[in-house]
């Protein structure tokens, strides 16, 4: 007998391979389906190989063979793909850190869809791992294996309990890989053909590779993106989807099936799922589209078929156009890659509006899960901003309900798109008015809204600093500026001033006291005081000087680079409010001064807080603690 070495699995590994052989109440059909799945990428990884380099030209057939041994209590799952080297198998399976066995292992304590308290297993194949799924069904595994540049044959093994050994197979061993499951006791059914056949029709059908049981093809193989669209039926589409996602028993939120004869020829399905993974903390998933050129899969998971602000969809695209042979370096630089990409991308993005229109409840899953990715395209993808904005949901001032917060702090879902903001737009308003905060209670009740109420011009509303980035970068909609209330720059339309207007009177006397009594006691905090035309019952607001950042922006870039420096901003003071007016009367007395002073930094205190701010925490306790005192000086204490 040749040598054995003997290895240890790296630790994620024997802490995967700990769960998977406990698991108990798992579905051990998905191991099989994990193994099925490494034969066909084995099995397209020759076939390209064969396409692009002379010297593996063959036609030996390239196929995947299932054979049980009832007697050896043995199922093989074998395939004529590419095989591995000793060297491959050493790192492949088994001692190499691969970042998906981590991934997984974080997956399983997070993920929510765990059945009865279970984590779900389903998924493993999407963490790169899916080949120790075999220890579910076996409590021995072996690999007999030999690559496709190799003389020879290699044979792994491992029970899953730390260590796996690797030795020189005896005898001749054909090309590729058998994977030898030494079934558990309660997985002997994985022996009977007819569970064999029917975990192959359900799970792997859309293998591009027959799969064969005793002398029989089990799988359909159909590519249905080639057929006409409506002889597709929901549960083809759903069983491809599980195919392509490796999530089990569930059907896409919505699919695309498109054909195109010019300017370029291809056939495409693109499924939308039903959940983010990236919202639940995953990281950024993967693009999940495969590219074939006549049938043939060319590059699974291509990253140059879609945008990234469309990374979610999964599908195949596949065009007549792409030579065969191309290779994965190559394919990058293939001219079709971004036509295919431009046409895509705009279907997609129509396909969404549509769907809004003929499909609301969908589109309101679809925005909810895919939103937040989906927006970030605005300010990469240049040409196609405007389609992305139009399926922009916001809160807004004029949202049915005016109900903005829920007392349990649940947010209602946002259902004002841009172009109904336009429907309802004031004459002659050129532009479309937002306010950015951290909630919706406290951007109703906001100070700089009071001249829009009045006005009844709508306001959108983004509790989302990136919906506010997604805006900026935006700038325009259908040729409005889209422009933040507390920006200097706002216009109101004609057509909407208030009736009382004309006779709004002139400031009280000595408000020009005030407003140089504040901005000596401001001086350096705020690059100007001065009277308001824009507030009716506040105080005071804060607004922005032309062409900054709004505060909710700036409070972002706060947050995230400390040495940013919020840029000073203009104080706007309300004459007619009755603090202000009082503080008028009060200047006849110079006594009063510093107390009036102290008015204008409590006030500017509160405008920074009203816009997600924080003042300076000492300064603005200590000087609230003084008005509580003076004030309590001046309450008395007989009961009346
Ligand atoms: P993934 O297939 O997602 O990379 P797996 O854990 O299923 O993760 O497999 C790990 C690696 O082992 C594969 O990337 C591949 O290199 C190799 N492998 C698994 N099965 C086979 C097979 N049947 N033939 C050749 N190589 C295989």
């Amino acid at each position: 007998m040749a040598d054995q070495q003997e290895f240890t699995f790296q630790t994620e590994i024997k802490q995967l391979l700990h769960i998977l052989s406990h698991s108990l109440y798992q579905n051990p059909e998905i191991a099989l389906r994990e193994l099925i799945s490494n034969a066909s990428d084995s099995l397209n990884k020759l076939r390209h190989i064969r396409l692009s380099d002379e010297k593996y030209r063959s036609d030996d057939p390239l196929e995947i063979t299932l054979e049980p041994n009832k007697e050896a209590k043995m199922l093989v799952i074998r395939d004529t793909g590419i095989g591995l080297t000793h060297e491959e198998l050493v790192q492949n399976l088994g001692t190499i850190a691969h970042s998906g066995s981590k991934e997984f292992l974080r997956s399983l304590t997070a993920a929510p869809q765990s059945k009865d308290g279970q984590p779900d297993l389903s998924l493993i194949g999407q963490f790169g791992v899916g080949f120790y799924s075999a220890f579910m069904l076996a409590e021995k595994v072996e690999v007999i294996t030999r690559s496709y540049r190799d003389e020879q044959g290699w044979r792994w093994e491992s029970d899953g309990s730390g260590r796996f050994t690797i030795t020189q197979a005896e005898g001749e061993i054909p090309r590729g890989a058998q994977i030898r499951l030494h079934l558990k006791d309660d997985m002997l059914d994985f022996l009977e053909p007819y569970r064999l056949k029917g975990v192959v029709r359900k799970y792997s059908t859309f293998v591009p590779f027959p799969i064969r049981l005793e002398e029989e093809t089990v799988n359909e193989q159909k590519p249905i993106w080639v057929e006409p669209k409506s002889q597709v039926t929901e549960d083809q589409h759903a069983s491809f989807y599980q195919w392509l996602t490796h999530r089990t028993d569930e059907k896409p939120l919505w699919h695309l099936h498109l054909n195109s004869d010019s300017p370029i020829q291809f056939y495409s399905i693109l499924y939308c799922p039903q959940s983010n993974f990236e919202l639940l903390g995953f990281g950024q998933s993967d693009h999940g589209v495969n590219l074939c050129a006549k049938r043939v899969l060319v590059q699974d998971d291509c990253k140059d078929l879609l945008p990234e602000y469309l990374r979610f969809l999964y599908g195949v695209v596949d065009s007549a156009d792409l030579p065969l042979n191309v290779s994965r370096e190559t394919l990058q630089d293939h001219k079709l890659l971004p036509k295919l990409k431009k046409v895509l991308t705009k279907k997609v993005l129509d396909h969404l509006a549509s769907l809004a229109e003929e499909n609301p409840e969908t589109f309101k899953t679809f925005y909810k899960q895919f939103s937040s990715i989906l927006r970030t395209g605005i300010g990469h993808d240049f040409e196609n901003r405007e389609r992305i904005a139009k399926l922009m949901r916001f809160h807004s001032s004029h949202a049915v309900g005016e109900t903005p917060v829920e007392n349990n702090g649940s947010r209602p879902d946002p259902t004002v798109s841009l172009d109904d903001y336009l429907k309802r737009a004031a004459e002659g308003q050129t532009q479309i008015y937002y306010l950015s905060g951290p909630d919706l209670g406290a951007l109703s009740r906001h100070p700089h809204l009071e001249a829009f109420r009045k006005r009844n011009l709508e306001v959108l509303f983004l509790t989302d600093p990136i919906d506010e980035f997604a805006l900026t970068q935006l700038f325009n909609y259908s040729g409005k500026q889209l422009i933040s209330i507390d920006s200097a720059d706002v216009k109101f339309p004609d057509s909407t001033k208030p009736a009382d207007e004309a006779e709004r009177p002139g400031a009280p006397a000595h408000f020009t006291r005030v407003v140089e009594l504040f901005r000596g006691a401001l001086d350096g905090k705020v690059s100007d005081v001065r009277e308001s035309e824009r507030l009716t019952d506040s105080p005071c607001c804060l607004v922005n000087v032309q062409g900054t950042m709004s505060s909710q922006l700036q409070n972002v870039l706060r947050h995230s680079m400390k040495e940013y420096e919020v840029s000073k901003r203009i104080l706007e003071l309300n004459p007619h409010s009755p603090l202000v007016t009082r503080l008028c009367e009060l200047t006849v007395n110079p006594e009063n001064d510093e107390f009036i002073r102290d008015c204008g930094r409590q006030l500017f205190a509160n405008a920074q807080i009203l816009d997600g701010l924080v003042p300076d925490v000492e300064d603005t306790t200590n000087r609230s603690l003084r008005f509580m005192e003076e004030l309590s000086r001046h309450r008395t204490t007989i009961a009346t």
